[in-house]
């Protein structure tokens, strides 16, 4: 066992859904890509919320309320060092990334996109940063394109800076495919973006859960992202925005706690963040998030980024030495995520083989039906590697796929 391997060896004893067995199988857990398992330390902190702190937020005359307000917005403190953003306004709590998305295409988008503007995407979103900008485009006449992506899986940079125009309003693109693994260089599209006069939206839920990210050396204009697929609760996910762009958008939902005054003819709107977030928020989930980044740094994203790479490698080396077997998604720059085929199976049935052996893996269109569409699929079987997985998983995957070639081919 190298250093890295004793050092995960212990992380994965903080995840209690690990040392249960499935079909009578050890549980080899590769869907963390879906959602992350959760640490003791981060089911821990919401029970005692629960247990002990309950109590609705903002609103409290008495101990219990001041403790979960201090608690709720400790949290946003948090996730705003987390993302390194300039103030704490900038951080808006939202259901996750897909809500974040809606709430910035019919917030900003309706108020600022208008007949011939066009959003630029690329092929490799997630159906959460496709559909809210088409709604959004179907109402005000705007066009979505799509920037083209590679053989290997990389985005067509020449083909993203060729639909990049004058009439480019907003460029959405996320930070990590969910199928091909490939990460996009942020920095870099937003510079482009912003050439052109367009926003940046990042969904960067993919790649919390990989590596520390900075809003500010990015210079995005907005990122999402979901606490569930950081080892943080479910329902839960956090808008950035920059606040001279958030002052002046309009409420996405309206309802308690986002006003200022109400009277019956009218009403004004509370500041940001809390102009957008209608209603008793997921009190609990801004706690369990920020137990999520706490439990996370006491590792150290360099030492995550580090081990997830070496599983990715080492899987990506075994899994190619099965015949027949075809990847998708070889770029460079890559999160911990391999999707793949068997030529001549269908991914569903291979991914119930798998299942049979204890090994969990997502098989379908993972919610990119465009991407399958580019890469002449109807879906990919996924393995995806997170902090509590080890050599052993990866085996037990490698033997599974080649147990379901035997089978099926
Ligand atoms: N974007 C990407 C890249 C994703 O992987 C996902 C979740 N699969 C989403 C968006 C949507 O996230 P959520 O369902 O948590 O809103």
């Amino acid at each position: 066992m190298n250093e890295l391997e004793s050092l995960f060896s212990s992380v994965r004893n903080e995840f209690p859904a690990l040392n249960q067995k499935v079909h009578g199988k050890t549980l080899r857990y590769l869907d963390s890509a879906a959602t992350t398992l959760k640490p003791k330390a981060v089911v821990d902190r919401i029970s005692h919320f629960y247990s002990y702190e309950t109590s609705n937020v903002h609103r409290g005359a008495h101990y219990l309320g001041d403790v979960a307000t201090q608690a709720f917005e400790a949290a946003r403190q948090k996730v705003a060092e987390f993302l390194h953003a300039k103030q704490i306004e900038e951080i808006v709590f939202v259901r996750g990334t897909t809500e974040g998305v809606n709430l910035v295409a019919h917030s900003w988008g309706l108020t600022n996109l208008k007949d011939g503007d066009e959003i630029l995407i690329t092929e490799m979103e997630h159906h959460g940063n496709i559909v809210p900008w088409q709604m959004v485009a179907e109402k005000v006449g705007a066009k979505v394109l799509a920037a083209k992506i590679l053989d290997n899986g990389e985005l067509d940079l020449e083909d993203f800076k060729k639909k990049l125009s004058a009439k480019t309003k907003m460029v959405a693109f996320t930070a990590c495919s969910n199928v091909l693994g490939t990460n996009n260089d942020m920095a870099l599209l937003t510079k482009l973006a912003h050439e052109v006069g367009a926003k940046v939206l990042i969904d960067g839920a993919q790649i919390v859960s990989q590596s520390s990210v900075d809003v500010q050396k990015i210079d995005c204009d907005f990122f999402v992202f979901s606490a569930h697929k950081l080892f943080g609760p479910f329902g839960f996910g956090v808008l950035y925005g920059k606040k001279e762009i958030l002052d002046q958008m309009p409420p996405y939902q309206g309802g308690g706690s986002m006003i200022a005054k109400v009277t019956v003819d009218k009403t004004t709107f509370n500041e940001v963040p809390f102009r957008f977030e209608a209603g008793t928020p997921h009190v609990e989930g801004a706690i369990g998030l920020h137990a999520a980044i706490d439990f996370m740094e006491k590792i150290g994203f360099e030492k995550i980024h580090a081990y997830e790479m070496e599983l990715l490698k080492e899987a990506t080396a075994k899994l190619e030495m099965i015949p027949d077997l075809k990847i998708f998604g070889t770029a460079p720059n890559k999160g911990p995520i391999i999707s793949f085929n068997l030529k001549g199976t269908h991914h569903s049935d291979v991914g119930q083989i798998l299942d049979q052996e204890g090994v969990a893996v997502r098989a379908g269109h993972h919610c990119t039906q465009p991407l399958m569409a580019r890469l002449g699929i109807p879906g990919t079987v996924r393995a995806s590697f997170s902090v509590y997985n080890n050599r052993e998983d990866i085996d037990a995957l490698v033997k599974a796929v080649a147990k379901a070639r035997e089978m099926l081919l």
